[in-house]
Order: C-alpha cells, then sequence, then structure tokens
C-alpha cells in the first residue's frame, strides 16, 4: 500500500455534499482524471540540454504506451486502433516535437510549460478550420499531450478498470459513464470534489445503493490511495483516517441503520396506502435493463422512468434496432402488468457517450441535448422509435420524450413516429394499437404551457432535477451552487401545482420521476398538491412507501395550503421539516431519513 505509514496519517473530516445515503467504511482507491497541473520554471543555460533529454524520453515512453495499448486490445475495431495509430503519429509531429523542443531551447523553460503552450496553440490551429472532423480532433490533441505530461511528472495513467473490490473510489469527478462501469466493480462507495444532489453521477450511486458524497472540493488532494475512510452518505462527510475507537463508533452506526433499513425493507411489499386509504403509485427508475426486476424486489410498482441512454455508453458503437428491441423487451416483460414508461434518448447536458462525438458546445445543457438531438440526428431516433415500437407486443409500454419546451417539438415526434409505425406494418411487424405518448415537464417553458400540453398527450411526468436546475438557473452538477438548489422554492411550488392541476383538467396522468419525488422531507407536499404516483431511485423505494403509509391525505394538504402562500424557501423549508417530523415520530422511515447526529468528530 503506498503512502504513509499508520502512524503518519492524519485524521480529517471534509463536509461535502450527501447524494446516496448510508455509510461505507473501507480504503480509498484514488482516481485522478483530472488534468494534470503543469509546473512551470525557467531553466538556466546549462540545464536546457537535460530537459531536451527528458522531453525526448517522455515522447518515447509515451509512444511505447500507446503501442503496448494498441497489443492489448485484441478484440478492438479497426476505427480504435486508426486513434491510436493517430496518436502515436502525433507524437512525431514536427509542431509538437520540435515546437517543443525549440521553445525549451529558446524561452529557456522547462519542459511541461513548453508544451502545454505548444498543444494549446496547435489546439488554436483545428479550432479555425472549418471542419468539423477536425475541430474534433482537438481533444486527440489533448490526449497525446496529457500522456507526455504525465510521463514527464512521472505519473500513472489513471483507470478506473484499476480500482479493485472493497475500496471507496475518490475522483475528482465521475462521469455518468464512469460510474456505470463502477457498477460490474463492487466498490463501497464514492467521493467526488465536485458535484450536485441530482447530477447523473449522484442517482447512479443511489440506484446503485452506494453512499456517496460529493462536492468536497478537495478530496483528490487530501487522500491517497489506502488511506481509511468513513463515508456518511446521510449527511454528506468523509472521514480520512479517523482513529480505530472512531472507526468502531461508525461501524455501530452502520448497523443501526441497517437495522432500521431492514425494517423498511421487509415491509416493502405492502401496498403505498395512505393513512385515510388513498393509494399512491411508487414506481422505480432504472439505468439498466437489468435493474427492473431490482425495482419490483423493493416494492415498485412498475418502472416509471428507464434512461434509455445508459445503454449508448461504455462502447464503441451505438445499439442497433435489435439490440434495443431486446432490451426492451426485457424490461416489458418483467415490469408485468404495471408496465414501463421508456424514455427516449436523453443525450447531452452532462451525458457524453463515444461513438457520437457530439460537438463541444459552450453551454451544453442548453444545447443539442435530448429531443433536440433526436430531432436532428433522426437516423438514432428512428432506429430507438422502430425498437420501442416492436417491443410494445412484449408488456405494458408507455413512450415518454425528454426536455420537451413546444408542442412543435410533440407534433414533430408523433409524425416520426407514425412513419415508423407505417413502415413496421409494411414490414409485417406486430406493434400494439396504442402506446400511450408521454412528455417529460422539465423545463419552465413547458410548465407555462402545461395546459396547452396536456391536451396534447397521454400523460406527464415531472422532472424536478432539471426543472429545477433550468428554473432556478442552478447546474445541477456544480457545488458551487449546490445550497441554492431549492425544491421547496415557491416558483417550484408554483409551477407544480399548476402542472398537476392542467393534468387532472385534462384527464390525463401526471407522475413525478424526479429525485424529488424520492425524498421523505417532500413527500407530504407533493401529496397535499395532488400528486398520486411518484417514481425514484432503487434505494427510496421501502423509505417512500412507508412515508405515504404513515400520512393522511387531510394532513398534508393542510400542509401545502399552509405553505403555498409563504414567500421564500428558508421559510417553507422550516414549516415542512416540523411537520414532517411530526408526520414521521417514531417510524423507521424517521430513523432512516435523518438517523442523528454521528459520532463527536470535529471538522478540519
Ligand atoms: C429529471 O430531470 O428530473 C429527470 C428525471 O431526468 P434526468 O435526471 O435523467 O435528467
Ligand atoms: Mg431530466
Amino acid at each position: 500500500m503506498p503512502g504513509r505509514g499508520p502512524n503518519e496519517r492524519e485524521t480529517r473530516v471534509l463536509e461535502g455534499i450527501g447524494v446516496s445515503p448510508g455509510y461505507a467504511i473501507g480504503r480509498a482507491h484514488l482516481v485522478d482524471r483530472r488534468r494534470v497541473r503543469v509546473p512551470k520554471y525557467h531553466l538556466s543555460a546549462g540545464q536546457v540540454k537535460a530537459e531536451l533529454q527528458r522531453f525526448a524520453e517522455a515522447l518515447a515512453q509515451s509512444e511505447s504506451q500507446i503501442q503496448d495499448i494498441k497489443g492489448k486490445l485484441v478484440s478492438a475495431g479497426e476505427e480504435q486502433v486508426l486513434i491510436l495509430e493517430a496518436h502515436q503519429l502525433m507524437m512525431r509531429d514536427e509542431m509538437l516535437v520540435e515546437g517543443t523542443r525549440q521553445l525549451i531551447r529558446e524561452q529557456n523553460i522547462n519542459a511541461e510549460w513548453a508544451l502545454k503552450k505548444v498543444v494549446r496553440s496547435i489546439k488554436q490551429i483545428f479550432d479555425n478550420i472549418d471542419d468539423e472532423y477536425f475541430r474534433e480532433r482537438r481533444s486527440d490533441v489533448d490526449f497525446v499531450g496529457d500522456r507526455i505530461l504525465r510521463n514527464l511528472l512521472g505519473g500513472a495513467h489513471p483507470s478506473l478498470s484499476q480500482v479493485g473490490h472493497s475500496a471507496i473510489v475518490v475522483a475528482h469527478d465521475l462521469s455518468p459513464a464512469d460510474t456505470a462501469f463502477l457498477m460490474r466493480t463492487a466498490v463501497l462507495g464514492f467521493a467526488t470534489d465536485v458535484g450536485g444532489k441530482t447530477s447523473h453521477t449522484a442517482i447512479m450511486a443511489r440506484s446503485l445503493e452506494l453512499p456517496a458524497v460529493v462536492g468536497l472540493e478537495r478530496i483528490t488532494e487530501i487522500v491517497g490511495t489506502g488511506d481509511v475512510l468513513v463515508l456518511d452518505g446521510t449527511l454528506g462527510r468523509v472521514l480520512v483516517n479517523p482513529p480505530p475507537d472512531e472507526v468502531k463508533r461508525y461501524q455501530r452506526q452502520q448497523m443501526v441503520y441497517s437495522a432500521h433499513r431492514a425494517k423498511l425493507d421487509e415491509a416493502r411489499h405492502e401496498p403505498s396506502t395512505t393513512q385515510d386509504g388513498t393509494p399512491v403509485r411508487i414506481a422505480g427508475n432504472i439505468e439498466l435493463p437489468e435493474e427492473t426486476s431490482v425495482v419490483l424486489e423493493y416494492g415498485a410498482e412498475g418502472v416509471g422512468l428507464y434512461r434509455t441512454e445508459y445503454l449508448y455508453m461504455n462502447r464503441e458503437t451505438l445499439p442497433d434496432e435489435q439490440e434495443q428491441y431486446e432490451h426492451y423487451r426485457q424490461v416489458l416483460e418483467t415490469a408485468g402488468a404495471a408496465g414501463a414508461t421508456i424514455r427516449t434518448l436523453d443525450l447531452g447536458g452532462d451525458k457524453f457517450i463515444e461513438p457520437l462525438k457530439l460537438n463541444r458546445e459552450l453551454n451544453p445543457v442548453m444545447g443539442l441535448r435530448a429531443i433536440r438531438f433526436c430531432l436532428r440526428e433522426q437516423g438514432i431516433f428512428r432506429t430507438q422509435l422502430r425498437a420501442l415500437l416492436r417491443a410494445s407486443v412484449h408488456g405494458n409500454l408507455r413512450m415518454m420524450l425528454p426536455l420537451i419546451s413546444s408542442i412543435e417539438e410533440v407534433w414533430q415526434t408523433r409524425a416520426i413516429l407514425d412513419e415508423c409505425r407505417q413502415q413496421l406494418e409494411q414490414e409485417g411487424q406486430p406493434m400494439a394499437d396504442h402506446i400511450p405518448l408521454g412528455i417529460m415537464i422539465e423545463l419552465p417553458s413547458a410548465a407555462a404551457i402545461a395546459d396547452l400540453l396536456a391536451k396534447e398527450v397521454d400523460f406527464f411526468a415531472i422532472g424536478t432535477n432539471d426543472l429545477i436546475q433550468y428554473t432556478l438557473a442552478i447546474d445541477r452538477a456544480n457545488e458551487h451552487v449546490a445550497h441554492l438548489y431549492r425544491p421547496l422554492h415557491p416558483a417550484l411550488l408554483r409551477m407544480l401545482e399548476f402542472i398537476v392541476a392542467s393534468a387532472n383538467a385534462a384527464g390525463i396522468r401526471v407522475s413525478m420521476c424526479g429525485e424529488m419525488a424520492g425524498e421523505a422531507l417532500f413527500v407530504p407536499v407533493l401529496l397535499g398538491l395532488g400528486l398520486r404516483e411518484l417514481s425514484m431511485n432503487t434505494v427510496s423505494i421501502p423509505i417512500i412507501k412507508s412515508v405515504v403509509r404513515a400520512v393522511s391525505i387531510d394532513t398534508c394538504e393542510d400542509l401545502f395550503r399552509g405553505v403555498r402562500d409563504l414567500v421564500c424557501a428558508d421559510q417553507i423549508e422550516a414549516r415542512v421539516r416540523a411537520a414532517v417530523d411530526e408526520m414521521l415520530a417514531g417510524t423507521d422511515a424517521a430513523q432512516v431519513v435523518n438517523p442523528g447526529l454521528p459520532p463527536e468528530a470535529t471538522p478540519g
């Protein structure tokens, strides 16, 4: 185990944002996937020759590493090999090699600094070429520059595949694709420098039931591989190298928490009906088909949101129609009569995939994301729609469109869908006669015209993760504004009330599948404003079911009436917290939602 000896290890308590509840106790595995920091210093004339030699060695080392990787890619496609060869060529490129050498010689600066300057000017050249293909090559230049830099610095090249079992992953950031990859390794939890509660990485952590803390800002600078960590995903804390008695106290805390959780889990198949007998439908959110049986096992009534974009991640090629059809069929067959709401591709924003080199956008969250991307890349969209139509005979399918901002987008999609249906009919493929088509309400524009949209579609699903992000202008993955992410902001409550009322007036179903639906604190307010369908991540299902069983609709309605005229989130939250504490007093849900303070620990 590298690093300091046990006696030298310093205890630290780091505060972040708890995004997935529970405790993880184990050793850290640091995955540093950040851009390397570049040291900058001047050389004396006598040092230049040695610096040139150092640069030559780093170049040679980089080339042979790429050669090695190429050798290991036994089943690689031609494209991967070509990319690696292009990287090797770049490492011999005159502009890069000679350019760097020249700066070392003429400006007497160290190799890292010189290389950084050269990489930047090469990228500028690519930027100015009016050809998408060349502009995309910027990332290859970065990749090559990074590799040489790391070799100059003598650092290791980070890879998630080296993460062992029973480790707590510590990283600057993990993309949703990284998190999906980590699923295959039995990690205990993770802690990152950046991120917010509803970032996709956080959502994945919850569905994998991995305790996680994000937004720790500097954990990758403080923690090294092998450090002992106690991660408290409920309070959002990480203890680094705590003394043994502290570890023991947390182990006891972990046992108490697990016991209460176990009680909730035992009751997970009991119906979710309020004290006054009102049924509330609790469904599950999934990212992968295999999770369907997991959410059902946790007590969900069907799938309320299947984020199909995960099918497109961590792979070199796009999934074809047949592959998608098989996945959707599996979800529908497993979900049974309760059915599944399958959402069409929601790429872009913070979700990117390998096979599609999407244009680098200045602001991807407001860019070519989700339905906008699909309506532009209709080939990809049609493949998915055809697969969904074909799968519709295998269960109770509801199709859902993400990030709808206007009625035109619904009309355009319907037109494409009709064409796909006609084609499939001509091909003799069986399909269900009527497949409900719904939309996510996750943009303020959609919320404002919910009454008009309700006449065009069969159901609404409220995506609060994005609705809050776009309404309050809070990047959901940015830890610096995480404190402004307020689901109980009066602007949100007004929107929710209008969306639910519009759906009810049009007689269509309305559910909520954003993370707000899976938070015990918010559920009584949601029931009070009229929602009767909630869809959520796996871990929340038993908890929310027990919350539903503990409350009555009257009290929830009173609570909502009491807060709807308050003027700010602080006031609303204080009122809601007090009311919910009272409603849940003495239940196992209360213990899990608010397990009490952990053992004494001093922040540092
Ligand atoms: C949402 O925005 O609330 C939602 C459920 O969609 P996603 O989290 O996938 O953006
Ligand atoms: Mg969304």
